[in-house]
């Protein structure tokens, strides 16, 4: 149907046939037609004794005429004074403006927000400078590389950093990305048969936006091309005071397919690290988490999973859940001790975990082998003892997830190469060799009889 205006001048036509033309141009004529839509009408009339007369004798006469318009379709019709007006004018603004809010929905987790986040030692310095350069994008710490072990909260800080941004400078582009992505991007790009657009598609994406945050650098691939193109988007964007940051696992020189500059870029800004949490803290995420996302469970429920699952964050919510589950099993609301005992029981990876060592783990190695503990960690290069030392390595890497720097000390304060060179040899090895497969779980399985 036509706008309002001119649906109201074909009304008014026909009004003008029907009544005098004094009560048309006292009552009529001044009518301002306001909106309309396949249900409602709303005129607004120049005061409020006008509206009433309008009510009480034109509205059926109205109606009339707009059925004949429209082939017998019946209509609400609103009448409205002028304070009714800008009420309703006020409404209306705020609608489209949540309309539009939902729209344009923030592309972050909702759920991870600083306001979600619980700060402990272990993290106070990273949350601060998240906070800082969600604050000031681009005038503080750039880039912001921050590192850290598995479901440790650097991902929930990207998104909270996001979600701050989008929430207090909608105006601001806030790009999120992991490594992958951004790498399959530009491969696809590539692989295009529109290989200019796509390219420029490309770089618009990631390279003309206000904050950029990228996620895993870790797994940036060692390809020449892939390594080029992110480092000048890189450049160009800290170039520009556009705030970059970063996440990985491990810092910038543990990153083995970094190139020398790629590394250089990001050692210039800040460097933060998290930590495990501690006890405190895991209590505080407990608490956090069982609120947030209604996993009811007993104060002493709380403590028992925080005192047992004291490495990843991610680990601690899935056990939290794990019990709640159970105890919805069982018909209860409210998870208890027994649910918790009972989760418990049932796994040994935590407990294990809990008590091994690195002394631990080089102890069975050198039993395993029957090699000497101060060989071990020693400077001997013989096959023999090599051997034995790179499993040792691997296996504290890969059960208890200590630094290559910290691994490297207790090895005789070997550097950080050597211990990446030991580990990745067994990764490799563990592929294709059966043997050694076989080796590494014979040696696990000694630590499940301790
Ligand atoms: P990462 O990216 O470091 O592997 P994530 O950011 O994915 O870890 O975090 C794993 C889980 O732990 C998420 O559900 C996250 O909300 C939660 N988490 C991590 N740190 C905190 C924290 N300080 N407060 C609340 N939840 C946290
Ligand atoms: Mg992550």
């Amino acid at each position: 149907m036509e706008n309002v205006e001119e649906v109201w001048a074909k009304i008014k036509e026909k009004l003008e046939l029907r009544i005098t033309s004094v009560s048309y141009s006292l009552w009529i004529n001044p009518i301002k037609p306001l909106s309309m839509t396949d249900e409602e009408l709303v005129l607004v009339a120049q005061s409020t004794s006008a509206k009433n007369q309008i009510l009480r004798n034109f509205l059926d006469r109205i109606l009339e005429c707009f059925g004949e318009l429209t082939e017998g379709k019946t209509i609400k019709i609103t009448v409205l004074d002028p304070n009714e007006e800008i009420e309703y004018l006020e409404k209306n603004m705020k609608n489209t403006k949540e309309k539009e809010k939902t729209e344009e929905k923030s592309p972050f987790l909702e759920k991870f927000t600083f306001d979600n986040f619980v700060v402990g030692k272990s993290n106070q310095f990273v949350y601060a400078a998240a906070r800082t350069v969600a604050e000031h994008p681009g005038e503080r710490y750039n880039p912001l590389f921050i590192y850290g072990g598995v479901g440790l909260g650097k991902t929930h800080l990207l998104h909270a950093i996001g979600n701050y941004i989008h929430e207090s400078y909608p105006t601001l582009k806030v790009e999120y990305a992991t490594i992958r992505q951004f790498t399959n991007d530009y491969v696809n790009s590539l692989m295009s048969s529109s290989k200019t657009k796509s390219l420029l598609d490309f770089r618009g994406k990631y390279g003309n936006v206000d904050v950029l945050l990228v996620d895993d650098i870790q797994f940036i691939s060692n390809k020449k091309e892939t390594q080029e193109e992110f480092f000048h988007i890189f450049n160009d964007l800290i170039m520009n005071n556009k705030q970059v940051i970063i996440c990985s696992d491990r810092p910038p020189k543990e990153i083995e397919t970094l190139e020398e500059r790629l590394r250089s870029r990001f050692v210039s800004g800040l460097i933060h690290d998290i930590q495990s949490p501690d006890i405190e803290t895991r209590l505080a995420i407990l608490r956090k988490k069982s609120q947030l996302e209604k996993y009811y469970a007993e104060e002493e429920v709380l403590n028992y999973i925080a005192e047992r699952v004291d490495t990843n964050i991610r680990e601690l919510e899935g056990k939290l859940r794990e019990v709640y589950f159970l105890a919805t099993l069982s018909g209860k609301k409210v998870a208890t001790m027994e649910e918790a005992r009972e989760s418990f029981s049932n796994s040994e990876v935590v407990d294990t975990k809990e008590t091994l060592t690195p002394e631990m783990i080089i102890n069975t190695v050198c039993d395993y082998f029957n090699v000497s503990y101060k060989d071990i960690v020693g400077k001997k290069k013989t096959k023999e003892i090599v051997e034995p030392r790179m499993y040792a390595i691997y296996l504290i890497y890969d059960l208890l997830g200590l630094p290559l720097d910290n691994i490297g000390e207790l090895f005789g304060g070997r550097d950080h190469t050597t211990i990446m060179h030991s580990r990745n040899k067994i990764t490799e090895e563990l592929k294709s060799n059966k043997k050694t497969k076989t080796i590494i779980d014979e040696i696990k399985n000694q630590f499940k009889n301790d």
